[in-house]
């Protein structure tokens, strides 16, 4: 008899696992709530970027009298929105089809545990199945958390899908939390004409990416005419559906700001409830604990993407599906997201792999820096990069490659250089060696290796000079 996997959870985690549980010969059932895809497909990576798209074309059509291109652009909101909705849609369809080619059955509700080896699946009209399984795949994603601020639920009040699903571009958005979700949407609303200000209680916006690039970022956005708090608090919330205000608080000074909506992008939180995890005997503390197999304290159930909160990322999510689905099946593979490349869809875009140069510094490993500006970078010159970097950092003594941080356009297409370089555990000597095309924004990693040695040919090289 074949295996029986259970895959709970049809988002970018979940179908992959199902995906490759069933091309390894397992019998394999997906259990899904809502809509086949998830959050990435349906309310996540794929509709933000369909919406930072719309707002990029309207922004630089507006906007391109330097490079003598003169327009007066309309914005058709109602074409944008059906634009999202048909790439969404484009998208989910073809996830249904690989399923159904995979013989993976397909079973809509929502799934809680019996015990170790048995789940209930409760559809929209209370009808409930009982499904057995050998394994199952825990890949139930994530849920905007909502912090403890008065107001922050009320009407004048939406989280990230609301902010996707808006009927009209509003006048003003008041963004709380200047994360990665709440950056790229402020990058949308403000390319969409909506005047944007973002608060962030950190002291810098996107508290996990390598400072001198967050940094960038804030700088261009403000000098772009985006309002940017940082080290700032929300006391509270309030107002009704179109008028909101937002009592802050900065270096002990507290102010009013208003706005049409407030946008809350505070953080995501692993979706574990109703799962009911204790009749399984899986633990959880923040996000549902698993071993470096992904497997949970129940020797036949894995847990993976968002859920079990290690990297909350589609493809992080996908990568795990996969090595869970191997596991299940016997195999051995462990996961390490050492080398999981991340982005951020701002204008230009930020992408990086590996460590910081704040985590370096805080770690106290002696690295090399090569840092090479766009500004001299042609074809970042020819897509108006007015800024930008790329920052490549390797071992003092070794040379490998410990992370690059790229600000610039195509940042997150070109970063994959990068991911690959690590994999192999190459040298900034192996990524100068490689001989790069010109004109490309990819020109400036090889830099930026280069730089590493104090052997730039684009820029001078003002550290010590090497023989
Ligand atoms: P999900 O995609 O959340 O899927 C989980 C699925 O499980 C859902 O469909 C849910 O309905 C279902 N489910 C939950 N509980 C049950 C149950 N009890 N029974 C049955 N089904 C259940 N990540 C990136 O890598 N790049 C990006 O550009 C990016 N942009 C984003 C933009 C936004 C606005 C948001 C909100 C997120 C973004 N993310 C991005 C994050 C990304 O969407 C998630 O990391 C990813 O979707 C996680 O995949 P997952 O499979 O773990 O969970």
């Amino acid at each position: 008899m074949n295996k029986r996997i259970t895959v709970i959870g049809g988002g970018p985690g979940g179908y992959v696992a199902a995906i490759r549980a069933a091309q390894l010969g397992a019998d394999v059932v997906l259990v899904e709530k809502e809509r086949i895809g998830g959050t990435c497909l349906n309310v996540g990576c794929i509709p933000a970027k369909a919406l930072l798209d719309s707002a990029h074309v309207f922004y630089e059509a507006g906007h391109s009298s330097e490079i003598g291109v003169m327009a007066d652009p309309i914005l058709d909101w109602e074409k944008v929105q059906s634009r999202r909705k048909n790439v969404i849609k484009r998208l989910v369809r073809g996830v249904e089809s690989l399923l159904k080619t995979n013989k993976i059955r397909v079973i809509k509700g929502s799934a809680s545990f019996d015990s170790p080896s048995q789940i209930t699946v409760t559809d929209a009209d209370g009808r409930k199945e009982s499904v057995e399984s050998d394994y199952f795949i825990i890949a139930t994603g994530s849920e905007p958390s909502i912090p403890p601020i008065p107001g922050i639920d009320g009407e004048c009040c939406i989280d990230s899908t609301g902010a996707l699903e808006l009927d009209h571009v509003p006048e003003s958005l008041i963004v709380i939390g200047g994360g990665v979700i709440g950056i790229e949407l402020a990058t949308a609303y403000h390319h969409f004409g909506t005047k944007v200000c973002v608060v962030e209680m950190m002291d810098h916006i996107l508290p996990n990416i390598d400072t001198e690039l967050s940094e960038a970022l804030k700088k261009d956005m403000i000098h772009d005419g985006v309002d940017i708090r940082t080290a700032t608090k929300v006391c509270s919330v309030d107002g009704e559906k179109g008028s909101a205000r937002v009592l802050i608080e900065h270096a002990g000074n507290q102010e009013n700001i208003t706005a049409e909506t407030v946008l809350v992008c505070i953080g995501r939180r692993s979706r574990i409830k109703g799962l009911d995890l204790e009749k399984a005997g899986v633990k959880y503390e923040r996000g549902i604990c698993v071993d470096e197999y992904l497997r949970t304290s129940a020797d036949n159930i894995y847990a993976i993407g968002d859920c079990n909160g290690k990297q909350m990322l589609a493809h992080a999510a996908s990568e795990q599906g996969m090595i869970a689905a191997e596991n299940c099946m016997g195999m051995e593979q462990r996961y390490d997201g050492s080398i999981c490349p991340a982005g951020v869809y701002s204008s230009p875009e930020i992408a990086s792999v590996g460590i910081s140069e704040d985590r370096l510094k805080e770690a106290g490993i002696e690295y090399r820096k090569g840092v090479f500006p766009l500004m001299a970078n042609g074809r970042s010159l020819i897509h108006r990069c007015k800024s930008g970097i790329v920052k490549v950092l390797t071992g003092e003594k070794d040379g490998k490659v410990l992370g690059v941080h790229i600000y610039g356009p195509q940042a997150t297409e070109i970063i994959h250089e990068a991911v690959i370089a690590m994999e192999m555990k190459a040298t900034a000597g192996d990524l100068a060696k490689a001989i790069h095309a010109h004109p490309t924004v990819s020109e400036a990693i090889h830099e930026a290796a280069l730089g590493t040695e104090n052997r730039m040919i684009h820029m001078p090289n003002n550290l010590r000079r090497l023989r």
